[in-house]
């Protein structure tokens, strides 16, 4: 046989490299951040056209390059940082591989700006699919400028699969954010389609973060410092009461850089013993630094991931240090059997009730009128006084499902109670529910007895009701007296700005959406004003959880999350009135015996079961 082995072309082998370096928009981005940094800019810019699918421009301030090194820097394995393998054991710097401008230009437009500070005019470079195109002097201020236009471009198969610009978005703002705070000395910009969604001024930590997550943020964070030998820790954790659920807020930094590591993770929590609900989710912001030679961080081609020599030390230094700031900061008892029984509560639960105002009791309110009156269940009395202000949660939605008819035609999967469902005298009905541990609304059949889960059978009817709001007709909306200002992150504002529309067509009436902030001047009827915040964050948080694909899955992942923070908790009194309310409401449902997350609403027990258990 005839030899075959022959060297790949440059720009074949500088393909496959990219596909290494670059997935997609966030890549890049992260790559020309780090280069910036490298090259010690004080303040980078970054602009984004459709989630950098069609551009990504990134300015920074930084030392510049000679025309030489301008024209090298696109050559693989072309790097300033490392001379020899010895390097590779001290680095310093966030890249050292020599891949990444090399990989982007392969794959894409690239034109490179730059100038140094001994050159009297500077550089500008055209480079694409690794072909320079052309190189011309220009006059340009000291720094890089790069721009990366139609991401592959000449790889259609990997264009096809970059998610939607939400998606492609919200990487973008999660990369730009870890750079972000592991560099609040240097100020950052960054733009989207024409809109400043970050302006971060050079700074320190506390503020970065604060700057990032929201002003909100500084009052939830607890400092945390430790010196060692080994390591030196600095940074936040969030008090134990403003845990997320979800993972959204947890960063481990070593030497300034972004790591992923579910062991440190783990310690975080460990320390977090006990403060916690079940499923929620400390925010941390840890800073670490290290000796670059007790660490190894070529393990992984992105790099978010890193060796540390002395694993086992660092998780009980970190533990206990995390442990020690909770306890000094009077979040955790110190010790254990002096615990506060508020501890026990829920905390946000907790923290709720001291906002709930006194219970109103409107003496002229008749519940057995039909009228609606959309301004009174503002009072969240349906938690206090739920006799009172039960008729209120529905104002504004027309009563068509009291009409029994239809709870008569409703049929069962099984066989025995297919039919009329209830007994047929009405004053029976009236009074054949009643509630079990406050959990269950337990009804007569004429064939045997119907238990109900009142939670999940409220969330079904809120959900059907949400999604008819949401794509036919949109629902009242109750105004607020004063408007609610709320403050969110700007990548939480983000997505608050893709649901806007879905959310007005459930009563919400956003008067304001600013960067950083909200103005709510109008809400739902079926909700109080101290409910709102909770439900919006429930929903953010089940938004970033969930990423839906389409508009249909949207619709209904907004429709669940509302849907279940609005409905009454199992543990909540109902009263006759609102049992029966529930029971109707419920059987006039498309699909009443699954919980919107498919859970069984309900179950029968039929009177020919029941003789079978007495034979
Ligand atoms: P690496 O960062 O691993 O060295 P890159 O391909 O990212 O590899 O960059 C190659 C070289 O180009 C860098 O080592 C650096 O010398 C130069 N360079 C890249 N970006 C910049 C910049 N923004 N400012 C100054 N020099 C830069
Ligand atoms: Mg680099």
């Amino acid at each position: 046989m005839s030899d075959v082995i022959q060297l790949l072309p440059d720009h074949v082998a500088n393909q496959i490299a990219a596909g290494e370096v670059v997935q997609r928009p966030a890549s890049v981005i992260k790559e020309l951040l780090e280069n910036a940094i490298d090259a010690q800019a004080t303040r980078i810019q970054v602009v984004i056209k459709d989630a950098g699918k069609t551009q990504i421009q990134i300015v920074d301030n930084g030392m510049g390059m000679s025309l030489t090194d301008a024209r090298m820097s696109f050559e693989r394995h072309a790097t300033s940082k490392i001379k020899s393998a010895e390097d590779l054991f001290s680095l310093t710097t966030k890249g050292f591989r020599g891949e990444a401008l090399a990989s982007i230009a392969a794959i894409a437009q690239v034109e490179l700006k730059t100038k140094d500070d001994e050159s009297e005019v500077g550089t500008i470079i055209k480079i694409e699919g690794s072909e320079v195109t052309s190189q011309e002097a220009c006059v340009t201020l000291q720094g890089t400028s790069i721009s990366v236009k139609n991401l592959f471009y000449n790889i259609p198969a990997r264009r096809n699969f970059l998610k939607s610009d939400a998606v492609e978005t919200r990487h973008i703002i999660d990369e730009f954010q870890r750079v972000a705070l592991a560099h609040p000395q240097i100020a950052f910009d960054l733009f989207h389609n024409g809109n400043e969604l970050f302006q971060l001024p050079e700074t320190n930590f506390r503020q970065r973060i604060t700057n990032i997550f929201g002003g909100k943020t500084n009052e939830k964070l607890v400092p945390v410092t430790e010196e060692t030998e080994l390591v030196e820790i600095s940074g936040f954790v969030g008090k134990p009461e403003f845990a997320k659920k979800s993972r959204g807020e947890q960063f481990f930094f070593v030497n300034n850089r972004f790591i992923k590591s579910p062991y440190l993770n783990h310690a975080v929590t460990a320390a977090f013993d006990g403060l916690l609900k079940e499923k929620s989710y400390p925010s941390y912001f840890l800073y670490l630094k290290v000796d670059p030679r007790s660490i190894d961080i070529n393990i992984h081609p992105t790099k978010t991931e890193i060796k540390f020599d002395d694993e086992h030390a660092l998780y009980a230094i970190l533990r206990s240090a995390i442990k020690h700031s909770l306890g000094q900061f009077n979040v955790a008892p110190v010790l254990d059997f002096e615990r506060d029984a508020n501890l026990d509560t829920p905390y946000e639960y907790k923290n709720r009730e001291a906002n709930v105002p006194g219970v109103e009791v409107d003496r002229d309110f008749n519940p057995f009128q039909q009228e609606s009156n959309p301004g009174r269940s503002n009072s969240g009395s349906f938690r206090k006084e739920p006799a009172a202000g039960w008729e209120s949660l529905y104002s504004g939605i027309q009563d068509e499902t009291l009409d029994k008819e239809e709870v008569r035609h409703i049929e069962f999967e099984s066989e025995e109670v297919t039919g009329s469902l209830f007994n047929s005298s009405e004053s029976e009905a009236e009074k054949s529910t009643f509630q079990l541990q406050k959990k269950y609304i337990v009804s007569t059949l004429k064939s045997g007895i119907l238990v109900i889960d009142q939670h999940r059978a409220h969330t079904r009817i809120l959900y059907e009701e949400l999604l008819k709001n949401i794509t036919v007709s949109a629902a009242v909306s109750q105004q607020l007296l004063f408007p609610l200002k709320l403050q969110f992150s700007s990548h939480e504002m983000e997505m608050l700005g893709e649901i806007k529309e879905s959310l007005e067509q459930t009563g919400f009436v956003f008067s304001s959406l600013e960067r950083d902030s909200v103005e709510i001047s109008g809400i739902p009827t079926l909700i109080s004003e101290s409910e709102v915040e909770m439900l919006l964050e429930q929903l953010l948080s089940d938004l970033e959880n969930e990423v839906p694909n389409n508009g249909f899955s949207q619709t209904d992942l907004l429709a669940r999350s509302l849907a279940k923070g609005m409905a009454v908790k199992s543990g909540m009194l109902l009263n006759n009135t609102e049992q029966q309310h529930i029971v109707n409401r419920l059987f006039a449902c498309k699909e009443p015996s699954l919980s919107p997350s498919n859970r069984s609403v309900f179950v029968t027990l039929t009177v020919d079961e029941l003789d079978k258990k007495f034979m």
